[in-house]
């Protein structure tokens, strides 16, 4: 590993910053303390089902529920979760497409106390029985649509989850039903909310598991941030009503950020519009969405961001009641942010920085303009109740301004990776500055700017982004080493940040075979990696360009992936 924790090396490290200066990366560049309620996001939502139940809560197409059923529905698929004998914090696995339905399914996981596990139906079967053994999942919640493939995973667990069909609690209430809002579970800020799983460099993914209390954390500093809580209700506790906000579902239910995009305004009298896929591909039929659902808040990657403004570059149009466009999950260059701001001069964009393994954003820049020019875009200041540090390989502050790798801690660090306290303890350690606590080490570098912001500084690893997919590139790679004949494996990432970047990959094959097909290997990295990790090249060589001490030469398979793409 680049960075060791030896406490000795730390002090003299640390020493060499004077009191006053760790003082203020200790404390002053910290996210500003807030009291969270000592309640979990189902709470705050069946608070608003009671205020104002018939507000829309969540739109898909042409289909729109309201609190009240929305609420009645999570309820119901709570108990049925509960009547299936599921124990507080069994890991509930959720298999279905985003829809109405998904989102009651997901509600209904966390309010019977158990841990929500959410996987696309796109993604192949054996990556979805891996990921409910991983997570040691005793459910499967699925629809009719996706009971079959849930069936089909669940039986390739050695321990096989039970699979549930929630028809018929997800089906429609008969009129006037009211929702039941006793809890049917205890649920409390420390549990266990969510295993979302990452891509892993020794061919594993990993689950990162955590709590409420971070979940509720994020949510609420992402509401505030995105201009949810006009209200001013955040609480759960007094008394406003619904808002005319509307934020776009749009994220893929695998990923973390998929969830506060249904939950953050739901919690502050808000709906969520979900957007199909097909929608997501046609450029203009998602602006149409946007503007005729008068979608208030989205979220994005730079690569979509980069389509969109391609896009309307060339057909100028208006986005409707859009105001904030929140970008996350890969650099956002600055140019692109200028020639937002060309067309778009009204429309706030949010740079959100975080991790899966932080509870999602842990940094946020609000921008109402593009930087000044040859400035890079920064990450912004700590959420509230996050603390971030620069450190150096000793994990000791490094001096303000100077280059380190990025860590948090707070309430946003995360338990750890499910059933995996090897590559928890590598990057879930204690915190040096408080003991007792624990900070999550990110792998990304960055440094202070002067005015308290984080600059952003790339990573030390082989984790990429693909159009903001994470990708560990060893995975990859594992995956081509354990095709039969294949003896080295190399993947390189090609083209600049935005929709042109993808993968290639190199391979070389046993002496004695003939090699592999191409398209055997394509195959099997298609059945079982999610369709952005499956190399859009996979190229056979005689022999793998070598540095002197012997690692693949990323650089020179780099070169060699731009001349074939
Ligand atoms: P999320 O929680 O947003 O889904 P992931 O777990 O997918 O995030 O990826 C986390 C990594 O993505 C970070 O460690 C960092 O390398 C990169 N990243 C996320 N947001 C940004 C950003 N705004 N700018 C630059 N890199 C980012």
């Amino acid at each position: 590993r680049l960075l060791t924790d030896d406490p000795a090396a730390r002090h003299d490290r640390q020493s060499l910053l004077s009191p006053r200066e760790t003082e203020t990366q200790l404390h002053g560049l910290a996210g500003p303390r807030t009291e969270l309620p000592d309640a979990v996001l189902t709470d705050l939502f069946d608070a608003r089902v009671r205020r104002h139940p018939d507000a829309v809560a969540a739109r898909h197409g042409a289909r729109a529920w309201t609190y009240r059923e929305l609420g009645a529905r999570a309820d119901r698929v709570a108990r049925a979760l509960l009547a299936a004998g599921s124990g507080a914090q069994d890991v509930a696995a959720v298999v279905m497409d985003r829809s109405l339905e998904w989102i009651a399914t997901a509600l209904g996981v966390l309010k019977a106390g158990a841990v929500y596990l959410p996987m696309g139906p796109d993604l192949p079967v054996d990556r979805i029985a891996a990921q409910l053994s991983a997570a040691g999942a005793s459910f499967v919640l699925a629809d009719p649509a996706t009971r079959a493939l849930a069936e089909r995973a669940a039986a390739a667990v050695p321990a096989p989850p039970a699979v549930l069909c929630a028809r018929e609690a997800l089906a429609p209430l008969p009129p006037g039903d009211p929702a039941d809002l006793r809890a049917p579970a205890r649920v409390r800020p420390d549990d266990a909310a969510y295993v979302y799983f990452t891509s892993g460099s020794t061919g594993e993914p990993k689950g990162a598991v955590c709590e409420h209390a971070g979940l509720l954390n994020h949510l609420l500093a992402k509401a505030a941030d995105m201009g949810l809580t006009a209200d001013g209700a955040t609480d759960g506790t007094d008394g406003a009503g619904p808002t005319s906000e509307v934020v776009a579902q749009t994220a893929p239910q695998g990923f973390d950020i998929s969830l506060w995009q249904f939950a953050a305004p739901l919690l502050t009298g808000g709906a969520t519009r979900i957007v199909s896929t097909d929608v997501l591909l046609d450029v203009d039929g998602f602006l149409d969405e946007l503007a005729e659902g008068r979608v208030t808040v989205a979220q994005t990657v730079p690569a979509y961001l980069e389509v969109l403004v391609r896009h309307l570059e060339r057909h100028p149009r208006d986005l409707g009641a859009l105001r904030t466009v929140s970008v996350t999950g890969e650099v956002l260059a600055p140019d692109l942010v200028r020639r937002w701001f060309a067309l778009c001069p009204d429309i706030t964009l949010v740079n959100a920085y975080g991790a899966t393994e932080v509870c999602d954003d842990t940094l946020h820049e609000v921008l109402d303009r593009a930087p000044a020019p040859g400035r890079p875009v920064p990450l912004g200041r700590p959420l509230p109740n996050v603390r971030a540090y620069v450190l150096d390989e000793h994990l000791a502050l490094v001096p303000l301004g100077s280059a380190g790798e990025i860590a948090f801690s707070g309430v946003c660090v995360g338990r750890g990776y499910a059933h995996d306290e090897d590559r928890t303890r590598q990057v879930f350690v204690p915190d040096p500055f408080r003991a007792g606590t624990r900070m999550y080490r990110t792998g990304d570098f960055g440094r202070w700017l002067p005015d308290g912001r984080m600059e952003f500084l790339g990573r030390h690893d082989e984790q990429v982004k693909i159009r903001g997919f994470r990708i560990e590139l060893g995975e990859i790679e594992h995956r081509l080493l354990a095709v039969p004949g294949v003896r080295e494996a190399a993947v390189a990432v090609v083209g600049d940040a935005g929709v042109h970047r993808h993968l290639v990959a190199f391979f070389t094959t046993d002496d004695d075979a003939t090699g592999p097909p191409v398209g055997h290997a394509r195959d099997r990295l298609a059945a079982e990696l999610p369709d952005y990790m499956v190399p859009s090249y996979l190229h056979p060589l005689r022999r793998l360009p070598r540095t002197a001490n012997g690692k693949a030469d990323k650089k020179a398979l780099a070169e060699l992936a731009s001349t074939l793409g």
